[in-house]
């Protein structure tokens, strides 16, 4: 199955994309993809209703605006320098362990909202990345079981303002929070629908040129490594995100380096799992065009 939710931010409804992709409603369903959801056995619960539903709901207009894939989580956790060539480009070694921080769950959106430039911030920069999403609770998961808990996978751009990430002290949550800074989607993808999570082609544009083109085959760290690991530190609840990392081709590595201006298109893509595009605006243009967000 693929999952979507739809309508206005905060006010999204849940919809599934069908295989000749259309999409449709199922609000009928009663449920959003919340963290309740995912722990009570919702995607099989839904798997089912549907079987008895889906020709009667309603298809979803295609100009209808895309909501983050998820109700927004407990957490979303990232992994910093997961491909070997990203962490040179970042002037780091790779690690020995894998890195972990947080992004505020706030900063969720849909996948095709404007990416706000915050403000005081002068280096927002791109990081394509495979998403995984978790199905039930997580602790201390010995890795040959951690792909139990996988609910799935969703295209995921973990942007990052660089001056509050590197120059303002500390650790790097500060540059990873802001508001629109983790659009996911457009759909989350049922682990089944993913044969091989570590064999995914991924790619970035800025204004149509490529920036990013690597293979999640590339990674240092992979999928039930990762989800073992962070259970290790932390409990993984329904819906958790784990954010897997970026390859090479971030604005950062770049000589000079190059961030977003406002009016920059940023199109990102990950093998089956769709593509998504975002607009960078400036907090104040982004304000004036909608005062009630300030
Ligand atoms: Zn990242």
């Amino acid at each position: 199955m693929k999952l979507i939710r739809f309508g206005q931010p905060g006010k999204e409804n849940p919809g599934i994309q069908l295989p000749n992709g259309k999409r449709i409603d199922v609000s009928a369903f009663g449920e959003d993809y919340t963290e309740q959801f995912f722990g009570s056995n919702g995607l099989s619960r839904l798997r089912h209703w549907l079987e008895g539903h889906q020709e009667t709901c309603p298809e979803i207009a295609p100009d209808t605006r895309l909501g983050p894939c998820i109700a927004r989580p407990s957490k979303i956790v990232c992994i910093g320098l997961n491909y070997a060539a990203h962490a040179a480009e970042s002037g780091m070694a790779a690690p020995s362990e894998p890195v972990i921080f947080f992004k505020a769950s706030s900063s969720l959106c849909g996948p095709n909202d404007p990416v706000i430039i915050p403000k005081g911030g002068e280096k927002t920069d791109w990081e394509v990345e495979l998403a995984v999403i978790i199905e039930k609770k997580a602790s201390y998961v010995p890795e040959a079981e951690a792909m139990d808990y996988v609910a799935g996978y969703a295209l995921h751009n973990d942007y990052s303002e660089r001056s509050f990430q590197l120059e303002r002290g500390g650790q790097w949550v500060k540059g990873k929070s802001c508001d629109s800074f983790a659009p996911l989607g457009p759909f989350l993808a049922t682990k089944d629908e993913v044969p091989d999570p570590h064999n995914l082609e991924l790619w970035l544009k800025v204004n149509g040129e490529l920036m990013q083109n690597s293979n999640t085959a590339d990674f240092i760290f992979n999928i039930p490594h990762l989800v073992s690991y962070v259970s290790h530190f932390m409990a993984l609840l329904p819906g958790d995100v784990i954010s897997t990392g970026t390859p090479f081709g971030v604005g950062l590595g770049l000589t000079p380096p190059r961030y977003l201006k406002p009016g920059d298109i940023v199109e990102l893509g990950i093998d089956g799992l769709g593509t998504a595009h975002q607009e960078a605006i400036g907090y104040e243009a982004f304000i004036a065009s909608k005062p009630q967000e300030r």
